[in-house]
């Protein structure tokens, strides 16, 4: 029985947020581009396009806009005008202002899986990009002239063949062991709990960061007056108060966070996600790229992941543009080290910070309590720290490809 086959210029592992987003960016270039993805996003335990919030960076606004599909992420999303950062049992604060930076939000609020049906939408009408789901990349065979994988689709097998494979399958990439590329793993030692809850004080487009006895604390403005909320508790608690009844747990989270939005009520669902920063050793291999998750997996405090994957997305672009203009294909040498070389910076820097940030606010150490005052207070005194702060949030640091700066890739 003969196998089936297929041959494009791109093959892209993973259709999460990521994946997804990078397949649309690449979309309007003479390419043929294939997406495999594991799970159909109409499953419940779809694990990209879930219930979680994502606050969207500038950045990844600007490339929205270019590519076309902001006025519908806009519509699905709530607009940051401030960003409150306090320590729990301390008197330090410090703000982040929407006026301040001299733009219109800091960034926008979009529940995933609302993200994902726009993506998915634009994806369904993309005619040169083939979506195989559920689909599972099962091998890869990696050579001078072309890469191949492997699929496991239904209960057969399929041969795809690409100038170039991506590599967007995750923190716990497959592809990546399959490239040979070692990863760096640190297990926090805790765990995310997200869910929704009603405030009885508007939100106010303001976002708050609390770092309380658990962890840091996310409240961030959704739809529907609601406040989507990422709350970092330690692994050894994490069974309990998942455990708890939802007076319980509304109870608990309402003793962490105070009363600056009045009292908590009417909880929604809650899931967890274990938490681990995981960095890979390099971003390439023979014909073959990481992007995303794959390349680094950051701890939830900076709400940084997918702002960070977006812009190694919009740099590939950039790379995979120029080397088309040139006449030069995809997965050649040259367009991957120019991609390796320009992400280094950005994401080193960022899984530094996000890290940092991890270990300063949950160190129980002595004397670091008293530092935690200084840097809140000190950082509100002096704008010139928080504008350079708020630029790396906004994801405007850096050189910058097209798409982060709003200009269309074709
Ligand atoms: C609680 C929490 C809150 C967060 N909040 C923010 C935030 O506010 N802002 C922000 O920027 N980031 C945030 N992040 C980070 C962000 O969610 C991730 O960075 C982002 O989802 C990564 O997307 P990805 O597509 O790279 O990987 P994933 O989301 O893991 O998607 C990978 C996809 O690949 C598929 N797949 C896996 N293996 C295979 C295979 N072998 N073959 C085919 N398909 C495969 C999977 O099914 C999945 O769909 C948060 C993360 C957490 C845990």
């Amino acid at each position: 029985m003969s196998r089936k086959t297929g041959n494009y210029d791109i093959i892209i592992a993973g259709s999460g947020m990521i994946g997804t987003s990078l397949a649309l960016a690449l979309a309007p270039l003479a390419l043929r581009i294939a997406v495999v993805e594991a799970v159909a996003r109409k499953e419940v335990e779809q694990p990209s396009f879930d219930d979680r919030s994502t606050a969207l960076s500038r950045s990844t606004q600007r490339m929205f806009e270019a590519m076309g599909l902001w006025g519908e992420v806009l519509a699905a999303s709530m607009p940051i005008s401030k960003i409150h950062v306090s320590d729990q049992g301390r008197f330090g604060f410090s703000h982040i202002d929407a006026e301040e930076q001299g733009v219109d939000a800091l960034g926008h609020v979009v529940i995933n899986r609302v993200l994902g049906n726009v993506l998915q939408s634009h994806l369904d009408a993309a005619k040169n990009v083939d979506v195989f789901c559920p689909a599972r990349i099962e091998r890869i065979d990696l050579g001078r002239e072309q890469a191949c994988a492997t699929l496991k689709i239904n209960d057969g097998e399929m041969e795809l063949s690409c100038q170039l494979l991506v590599a967007a399958d995750g923190a716990n990439s497959s592809v990546r062991e399959m490239m040979g590329i070692s990863v760096l793993k640190r297990d926090y030692g805790q765990r995310a709990v997200i869910g929704n809850l009603l405030t009885e004080k508007s939100l106010d487009q303001r976002a708050f960061e609390r770092f309380t006895r658990q962890g840091p604390l996310a409240i961030l403005p959704v739809a529907e007056g609601r406040a989507g909320f990422v709350w970092t508790v330690s692994e050894a608690d994490a069974d309990r108060i998942l455990g708890l009844d939802d007076d319980e747990f509304l109870a608990e989270i309402q003793d962490e966070f105070g009363n600056r939005l009045g009292k908590f009520s009417r909880i929604g669902k809650r899931a967890s996600y274990p938490l681990t920063l995981s960095k890979a050793a390099r971003l390439t291999a023979t014909r073959s790229i990481l992007v995303g998750n794959s390349a680094h997996g950051l701890h939830p405090v900076s709400a940084q992941g997918f702002n960070l994957g977006m812009r190694d997305v919009a740099a590939l672009c950039d790379c995979i543009a120029d080397a088309l203009s040139d006449s030069i294909d995809p997965g050649d040498a040259r367009v991957l080290d120019r991609y390796a070389v320009w992400r280094r910076t950005d994401q080193k820097k960022l899984v530094q910070f996000t890290d940092s940030l991890v270990r300063l606010f949950g160190s129980k150490r002595p004397g670091l309590g008293t530092l935690r005052n200084i840097g809140m207070i000190g950082f509100d005194l002096i704008p010139g720290v928080r504008r350079t702060f708020a630029k790396h949030t906004m994801g405007l640091a850096g050189e910058l490809p097209r798409l982060s700066r709003g200009v269309p890739i074709r």
